[in-house]
């Protein structure tokens, strides 16, 4: 898998403050997408063990404290990437104790593959679907589009 950009310290996508991953890689091509630079796999740079590291260091830094992870991209959830995203989301549940995370997606729930919905099983809250440039309102919170949808599946992370 490769990332685009990587922001060890957030407050605009998700809850609190956070750190957020933009994976490379996605396959939906929506209309008046705002990131149309990942949407190539092989863009960005190479998702090593070391990053996945300072990701989880970041996350127990007892000086700046992140409520939780957030993954965007592109989509994290593209059949190439998941498996890396799978072992990431593993790490940060075993390694980092009490915080969420939070998954961007542009496939809809119901149409998830068993190894997709092995990640959501993990996470905390999915927004999922593709953005569609009709229904986009900004008043929306954490959506593009209305036709998105925010799935809380732990009540600590529905802030
Ligand atoms: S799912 Fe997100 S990154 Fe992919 S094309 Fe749609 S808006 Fe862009």
């Amino acid at each position: 898998m490769n990332y685009h950009k990587y922001y060890p310290i957030d407050v605009v996508n998700g809850p609190g403050t956070r750190a957020t991953l933009f994976v490379s890689g996605c396959e939906h091509a929506c209309r008046g997408c705002y990131n149309q630079s990942t949407w190539k796999l092989d863009s960005g740079h190479l998702f090593d063990d070391a990053m996945a590291q300072r990701i989880i260091d970041d996350l127990n830094d007892t000086r700046i404290k992140r409520r939780g992870l957030t993954l965007s991209g592109g989509d994290p959830l593209h059949p190439q990437n998941v498996d890396a995203i799978l072992a990431l989301v593993t790490r940060v549940r075993e390694a980092c104790p009490g915080k969420d995370i939070w998954c961007w997606t542009g496939y809809t729930l119901e149409t998830l593959s068993d190894e997709q919905l092995q990640v959501v099983e993990l996470i905390d809250v999915l927004i999922d679907g593709k953005f569609e440039q009709d229904l986009a309102d900004p008043s929306l919170l954490w959506r593009g589009s209305s036709n998105q949808r925010v799935h809380h599946f732990n009540e600590k992370a529905t802030s």
